[in-house]
């Protein structure tokens, strides 16, 4: 080197040390090169310089960077083999002559951890420099190109962290199991944009969202083996598709009680990731596997407090004060609803009758429903048996139209029964459906005892023992009810004629049959609304409400007729009648005794017929 040249070198790294310092930006190691090929090519008068980077599976050294033009179009045209007898001379300065005045110089700048790099420019004959000019210039890149790697890869890593942490908050902010799906497929698409990524999910993780998600099989075991290893190990798998020639990267979605699937990236290229950058992808892996699995949990819990409400909902309608047969609407409705049930059908067994109780879906008073019917108390025997079906079909060919089939047994004391729930859909109820289901009958089962046992306790109130008409109380309730109510009532008191003879000469017993027998005529000869009572001993009364008294003087007298054909021993009644109307002062205490005076009446005068009080 003369000195001429001495100083030119120095310029050079001068301007060099003086964009050095303007730099702030030393992650983008590509832009640092092309600043400083840029400068080389101008202050030593060279043509061109490219920059070349060894790709170890093409075994050629690939332009990286360059400032010529041909070069930069034709990219994937310019890489130079790399042959054994290049790398002979990779450590000096080659200076290619093919006789013209346009040389070829190049050097390799190589990193012993990992690649190794080509610089070559071409130069025209009256500047060339010399060798020992050359072997500086190689020397201070390599020392230069080291330092910047350094520094480059110290500042990209902390983006990288940076770029984690971002996405880790934003991942674990979101408690959606799609929404973490969405960011965690953002976040790769922001830290590798030149990758393809998928997202590899066992079936139970799927959403509806429109992101680039493949089912974990088993089948297209091939094409999914990196996909299975990897969720099945828990370790991340690196594969190099030469038939695609591209790198594919599969990272367990690993949280801390399982795996939930498997991040797929494929490189652009075949390319060796270096360490790092596989260190990087599997935290990334690991966040958005906590991430998905507290997602999971959250929904999880948030199902089972929803399945509490319903039971808790279900039970406290039962417990206040509804109708059994409300109650049962209620939990049909309940059923259909949060099951998607099509049918739902309460079967009560009742001296070896099947009676379906009132509120079941109408399809469970079709022939059609027997089939089900019967095949689930077929399967049913006890208390512990319940029915879990996702195909009927598999286990009973007389089964057609409905496929899924969860059936489970309520007994408890007298009650013996069980509740069916239908679907068209083969596989259509869960699992977690069916224990849903299961806990709902169980818990309601003893409400239901409960509301039976209490309607049949109020029933037996008001009810006569022995005629099983209603008892004088009731009556008393209603004709007072009646007169708030209504408009008009025709009250009948009923004495059967004679009654001590009867008592004499058959005894009491058939006397006791002879009350029954009238009372079932009176019952035979009234209609659902009318109120046929027994007043106490022999004597019964029926109230009309809204009924004229010429109405209740025909139904009187139909009846004294009646008894007298129908009983046996033949027995007589008389009947008196009273009745009341809006507008008049009024009191059930008048009606009766103004009902007792007219059959005073009818007693007086003959028996066997009706007086009525005017
Ligand atoms: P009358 O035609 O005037 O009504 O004559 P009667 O014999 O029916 O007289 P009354 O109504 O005063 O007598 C009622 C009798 O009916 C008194 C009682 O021995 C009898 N008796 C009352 N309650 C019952 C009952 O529950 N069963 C039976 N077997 N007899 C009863
Ligand atoms: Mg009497
Ligand atoms: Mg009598």
């Amino acid at each position: 080197m003369n000195v001429q040249q001495r100083d030119q070198y120095a310029i050079f790294k001068q301007k060099f040390f003086d964009w050095f310092l303007t730099e702030e930006d030393f992650t983008d190691l590509p832009r640092i090169i092309q600043a400083l090929i840029t400068l080389l090519q101008k202050e030593f008068h060279l043509l061109d310089v490219t920059f070349y980077v060894l790709n170890p599976f093409k075994h050629a050294f690939e332009p990286e960077v360059t400032t010529d033009c041909m070069i930069k179009q034709r990219r994937e045209h310019a890489s130079i083999p790399f042959d054994s007898h290049l790398k002979e001379q990779f450590d000096d300065v080659m200076i290619i002559d093919d006789g013209s005045e346009i040389k070829t110089v190049q050097f390799g700048v190589y990193f012993p951890e990992d690649s190794c790099s080509l610089v070559r420019f071409r130069i025209h004959e009256r500047d060339m420099l010399p060798t020992s000019f050359i072997k500086q210039m190689k020397h201070d890149f390599l020392k230069v190109f080291a330092r910047i790697r350094k520094v480059s890869e110290v500042l990209s890593e902390e983006k990288r962290y940076e770029q984690l942490h971002r996405a880790t908050t934003k991942i674990h902010a979101s408690m959606n199991i799609g929404d973490v799906l969405e960011e965690i497929v953002k976040t790769l698409k922001d830290v590798y944009p030149a990758f393809t990524c998928h997202l590899f999910l066992s079936h139970d993780s799927t959403t509806d969202r429109d992101l680039p998600i493949k089912l974990l099989t088993f089948e297209n075991e091939d094409e999914h083996m990196g996909a299975m290893k990897a969720y099945v190990t828990g370790h991340i798998q690196l594969y190099d598709s030469l038939v695609h020639k591209r790198s594919v990267i599969y990272a367990p979605i690993k949280g801390a009680q399982g795996i939930y699937g498997v991040i797929e990236m494929i490189a652009p290229t075949v390319m060796e990731l270096p360490e790092r950058e596989i260190r990087f992808i599997s935290l990334l892996a690991n966040t958005a596997g906590s991430a998905l699995e507290n997602a999971k949990l959250y929904e999880q819990s948030k199902r089972l407090i929803a399945d509490l409400q319903l039971i808790n909902e279900t039970i406290h309608h039962l417990n206040t004060n509804l109708r059994f047969q409300d109650a049962l609407k209620f939990m049909i409705e309940k059923i259909k609803t949060s099951f998607d049930a099509q049918e739902v059908g309460f079967i009560l067994l009742q001296e070896k009758e099947r009676k379906v109780l009132p509120g079941s879906t109408p399809f469970f008073e079709s022939k059609e429903a027997r089939i089900y019917v019967d095949f689930v108390f077929r399967r049913i025997q006890n208390a512990r048996d319940t029915l879990f079906l996702g195909d009927v079909k598999i286990h009973s060919d007389h089964t057609k139209r409905f496929r899924s089939l969860m059936a489970v047994p309520m007994m408890r004391g007298m009650m013996k029964g069980v509740a069916i729930v239908l679907h068209q859909e083969a596989y259509h109820f869960s699992f977690d459906m069916f224990k849903l289901l299961q806990s709902l009958i169980h818990h309601s089962t003893l409400a239901f005892t409960n509301a039976a046992l209490r309607e049949e306790l109020e029933r037996m109130v008001i009810t006569d023992r022995l005629t099983n008409l209603y008892a004088r109380h009731y009556l008393d309730e209603r004709i007072q009810r009646s007169m708030e109510e209504d408009g008009l009532g025709t009250f009948i008191l009923i004495d059967i004629d004679n009654f001590k003879k009867i008592n004499d000469t058959y005894g009491h017993q058939v006397g006791d049959e002879i009350i029954i027998q009238v009372a079932n005529i009176i019952k035979a000869n009234i209609r659902q609304n009318d109120i046929g009572a027994r007043w106490g001993g022999e004597e019964l009364a029926i109230y009309l409400p809204k009924v004229s008294v010429h109405t209740g003087l025909s139904i009187a007298n139909r009846l004294v007729q009646k008894v007298r054909e129908l009983t046996d021993p033949p027995v007589t009644i008389s009947c008196g009648v009273s009745y009341w109307k809006k507008n008049r002062a009024h009191s059930v205490k008048e009606l009766f005794n103004r009902a007792d005076e007219a059959l005073y009446t009818a007693k007086r005068t003959g028996k066997n017929r009706v007086v009525v009080q005017e």
